[in-house]
């Protein structure tokens, strides 16, 4: 029995899930017939349910074309002429399942396939297509032993070589004869004097054809420049292109842009007309513009989708505009003390950003705001100051934290600060059981707890407050916009600060956080001496061991870090457990090994950490649990084992945990000899920069975006065409584009608007829930 949910919309009318329609064999145009049963209405097709085997639009492909809406992109890929059963399964291991799905799989790259080229002009390098005449074709074997099926292929201007690895050789010797005449295309190699072809595509003429009538007869494939779509396993390229050529044709028509013309950068073809052009680009196209996705088509392709994700971001920040939120007052009286009781002067980027949060605090309405900043920047006392300024309003302020030892951290700081102020601080964290939590829940729900610190257990059900105002969020994207909507939630319309200590390129924070309004302290503290960073192959290992004895002995302190092995936490534990019994024993008896791990809990790693903080020990080897906020004036030497595993974000991170005090500090990235030329590469820009916004600039080109912040629970867009890193100019365009819209008409409510609005949910609508949440 197949059950499915299905919707009544608001004209009566029901929607079908594409996969009934697919198992009932329906198709557009189908109608019903509706019943009295035993158990409820029975409604069926009038249309007899097809057999599997047949395919429905094959039938009657004319009228489906007829009868297409806007809607209609949305039908299913197996009803598209010439897409049987068997293909449609293997597109949809692609994802494509719609028509719409289909026109948005863009080509991986173009081939340039517009004239022959005669073998002897033929260059390395050069993606080529030419014809000629088989000569010989056999396997061979190299010297290494491998098996190599080649072909000789002669024009009148030359000769070059085709070769295939890991060929069926009985198939390929049935159809590579020798005099067999085609047309090849593939890229031209060059090995010593050899030019080489390796796994061309091949079109045969048919016996005594003419090549003029093969190239005429197949403008998909031939005489033009034509798309490489990416492909999946048992899908020929020409079945992709014949495939997307009928989708194009029959659907291109009914595409409208729902981007109004007037917002759209007058250089770009309108959307149907860049649709077209990605698929089958018009003969005068830049060969090298396709490739790079640099097109105007591809452009204003790229400008729809950041279009909408922008309008998106938009509308949501203007919805917080319009909320009522919390006008607080300004009386100075605990930020005075605390900037009295500090033993420094704030920096000029921490009274700015300070000057901004108050700002918003101020105003009648929510505070959203990022503020970004460098390790060691200073932004938990910018937090302080923010939560002292709701304080001395009477509400409570609420920090999260993404781990444990970083709530901690921050309790510690900010404790002892509040406390010399008479103000009580309580810490939550996932450890806290039976009566102390009663009793911390209790101190929060009635009052008395001013300040609560702790990971997302801040935000657990039972915790409740008697007057939030203030959220922070630490290392935003570890938490995701979920978060942010639920904490928002525990009290009515608090502000929200979010604070991130990696620091986001532009254009990626535009497209996350476009709806905060963001800060940035862009200056360190004074005082700081760069911090010297070196990677270290295995081979100077003792040099390492050396150089850390001569720091221990003038007085200073050293961090060894682990990796995560493997996602396990077991694994991590021996790792880091072996090696802190390995530098006590064999390599320094002399000193004090202290070890830190996940697997301990709170109070035992609290207890590590302020005995490693009083100078209990010279040595802290730990797990990747002190990533964050750990803050040892007196350490300077930071190692960290097996860097190559790290991100490079990270290890700015981890690197940032020491340079705090007055002495020169020292990083050295272990890794093995294994590494690749890459992977040094990585490494190598750890050496060059402390800048954090060039580490994670670099990070992201390597590694991209959805692996940078962890996709899914940043609630990262993956669009499709458009880049962030590639069309960074292209994304600020859309979003002025975005919010002037918006201030045209604020609620879309134009006639003109609507299909924008229509638009906008269709395509971003779950997202934009979850997104608007925040
Ligand atoms: P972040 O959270 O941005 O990584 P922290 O807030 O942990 O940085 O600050 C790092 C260190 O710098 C802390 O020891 C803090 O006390 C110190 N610090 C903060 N602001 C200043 C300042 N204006 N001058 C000197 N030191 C500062
Ligand atoms: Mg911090």
């Amino acid at each position: 029995m197949c059950m499915a949910t299905v919707k009544l919309a608001e004209n009566n009318s029901i929607t079908i899930p594409h996969e009934l329609l697919k198992k009932l064999g329906l198709v557009p145009g189908d109608s019903f017939t509706v019943e009295e049963a035993d158990g409820g209405i029975i409604a069926r097709p009038v249309r007899p349910v097809a057999t599997p085997s047949v395919n429905p639009a094959t039938v009657d492909g004319k009228s489906l074309k007829d009868s297409i809406s806007r809607k209609n992109l949305e039908v299913g890929i197996q009803y598209i002429k010439g897409i049987g059963p068997k293909l449609a399964e293997l597109l949809e291991k692609k994802e494509i399942r719609t028509v719409e799905d289909a026109l948005f799989l863009l080509p991986l790259r173009y081939e340039d396939r517009r004239r022959l080229l005669s073998i002897s002009s033929l260059c390395p390098g050069q993606s080529a297509v030419f014809s000629g005449t088989v000569l010989s074709a056999d396997v061979t074997a190299t010297k290494g032993g491998r098996r190599v099926f080649e072909a000789l292929v002669r024009d009148d201007s030359g000769t070059i070589v085709c070769k295939w690895f890991h060929a069926n050789a009985v198939w390929m010797k049935r159809t590579w004869k020798v005099g067999r005449v085609g047309v090849f295309s593939g890229e031209v190699n060059q090995f010593g004097y050899q030019r080489e072809v390796h796994h061309p595509d091949v079109e045969w003429l048919p016996e005594g054809g003419q090549l003029q009538t093969l190239l005429e007869s197949d403008p998909a494939n031939f005489g033009r420049i034509v798309p490489v779509y990416p492909l999946t396993e048992g899908i020929h390229q020409k079945t992709m292109r014949r495939v997307m050529r009928e989708v194009v044709d029959v659907f291109l028509p009914n595409i409208v842009s729902a981007v109004p013309s007037e917002l759209l950068p007058s250089e770009f073809p309108n959307f149907r007309e860049a649709l077209s052009q990605v698929h089958t680009p018009p003969p005068e196209a830049d060969l090298a513009d396709l490739n790079a996705g640099a097109t105007p088509a591809h452009q204003a392709l790229a400008f729809d989708e950041f279009f909408f994700w922008e309008l998106g971001l938009a509308l949501k920040k203007q919805g917080v505009l319009k909320e009522e939120g919390i006008a607080f007052q300004v009386s100075h009286r605990y930020t005075k003390e605390l900037v009295r009781l500090l033993p420094f002067e704030l920096t000029t980027a921490q009274r700015r950003v300070l000057a901004e949060i108050k700002n918003d605090m101020m105003a009648p309405h929510p505070m959203h705001r990022l503020v970004q900043g460098d390790v060691g920047s200073g932004k938990t006392l910018v937090a302080l100051m923010a939560a002292l300024i709701a304080v001395e309003n009477d509400y409570q302020v609420a920090i999260m934290a993404p781990t444990e030892i970083l709530a901690e951290q921050h309790w510690h700081t900010i404790h002892r600060w509040c406390g010399r102020m008479g103000l009580e601080v309580t810490l939550i964290t996932a450890g806290l059981k039976g009566k102390a939590k009663k009793e911390a829940l209790g101190r929060i729900a009635d009052g008395s707890a001013r300040i609560v610190i702790g990971t997302h257990a801040v935000i657990q059900e039972k915790v409740e407050f008697a007057k939030l105002g203030l959220g922070v969020i630490d290392e935003q994207h570890r938490f995701g916009v979920l978060q942010r909507g639920i904490l928002k939630k525990k009290g009515a319309n608090p502000d929200i600060l979010v604070m991130t200590a990696t620091p986001i390129p532009r254009t990626l924070a535009m497209t996350l956080f476009g709806d905060l309004d963001l800060s940035v302290i862009d200056e360190m503290p004074p005082g700081r001496i760069p911090i010297e960073t070196k990677v270290f192959f295995e081979s100077r290992r003792p040099q390492l061991y050396d150089m850390i004895r001569e720091q221990v002995r003038s007085g200073r302190q050293v961090y060894v870090i682990y990796p995560l092995v493997e996602e396990s936490e077991k694994m991590e534990l021996k790792a880091a457990s072996q090696m802190a019994e390995h530098l006590q024993t064999d390599v320094f008896p002399g000193l004090r090994v202290g070890l830190l791990h996940g697997r301990m809990n709170p109070v035992e790693k609290e207890a590590v950490m302020s005995s490693f903080t009083s100078r209990d020990f010279d040595i802290l080897v730990s797990t990747t649990v002190i990533e964050v906020g750990i803050d040892v004036p007196n350490a300077t030497v930071m190692v960290i084992e097996h860097a190559e595993r790290f991100g490079l974000s990270q290890l700015h991170q981890l690197r940032g945990r020491v340079g705090r005090g007055k002495e020169k500090s020292y990083c050295i990235l272990m890794t093995s000899g294994t590494l690749s030329e890459d992977g040094e590469k990585r490494l190598r820009v750890m050496e060059s920069t402390s800048d954090g916004f060039r580490i994670a600039e670099a990070d992201l080109e390597i590694r991209g975006p959805g692996d940078f912040l962890g996709t899914r629970q940043a609630g990262m867009p993956d669009f499709r065409v458009a880049n962030i890193l590639r069309d960074g100019t292209l994304l600020e365009k859309a979003r002025r584009a975005a919010f002037d819209l918006l201030e045209q008409d604020p609620e879309l409510k134009g006639s003109v608007y609507v299909p924008v609005y229509d638009e906008l949910l269709r395509r971003w609508g779950k997202r934009l829930e979850l997104a608007m949440i925040g």
